[in-house]
């Protein structure tokens, strides 16, 4: 039981929660310690958050591998992260340096970006920035959103390209 699971492990558990549990629980059940679970519970907030909110904005988004990238349950060679975002190698490299930002929250993709996302979008771009002169890329380096059928989109979870350590190619195929 998640309840259950989120209390085992919490260490600073107060008196109210102590009774609660006595409410819930019934007498003589014993709390199991399950290891990783903090972290699952709070993580699992924050992701049932982020979808709540996205669906509220975006209807309601298929969860993809970038989902599970976020939640950490399938791993990822994770270079950057904060509140809203994180940024991450790219498993098919096309250069030298190729890496990806993404939101926290699931937009599928960039044409259904709403005028209320303005502040986080400017700020997968200054992370983009950022991560690529922590890469390194001082010589320059390519941007990319892939849109849709025709922007050859196959991962329904907002993401910028950013490739370099190489010289590009314009135009692009
Ligand atoms: P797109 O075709 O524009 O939707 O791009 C999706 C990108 O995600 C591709 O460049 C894939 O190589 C990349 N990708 C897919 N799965 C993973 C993964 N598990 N870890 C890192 N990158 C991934």
């Amino acid at each position: 039981m998640e309840y259950e699971r989120c209390l085992s492990l919490n260490s600073a558990m107060t008196a109210r929660s102590i009774l609660l549990t006595r409410q819930v629980l019934p007498l003589g059940h014993r709390l199991r310690r399950v290891l990783p679970v903090k972290t699952v519970c709070s993580s699992t907030r924050g992701e049932v958050r982020l979808a709540q909110e996205a669906s509220r904005k975006y209807g309601k988004p298929e969860p993809t591998i970038f989902s599970k990238i976020i939640d950490k349950t399938i791993p990822a060679v994770i270079i950057y992260e904060d509140d809203k975002c994180l940024a991450f190698r790219d498993v098919n490299s096309q250069a030298p340096v190729h890496f990806l930002v993404i939101p926290r929250i699931p937009i599928p993709r960039i044409s259904e970006a709403h005028d209320g996302d303005v502040s986080l979008l400017g700020h997968l771009l200054l992370v983009a920035k950022n991560v690529a002169k922590k890469e390194g890329l001082d010589e320059g380096y390519r941007v990319v959103i892939n849109d849709g059928k025709n922007g050859a989109q196959s991962m329904y979870h907002l993401h910028i390209y950013v490739l370099g350590g190489r010289q590009m190619k314009w135009p692009p195929g």
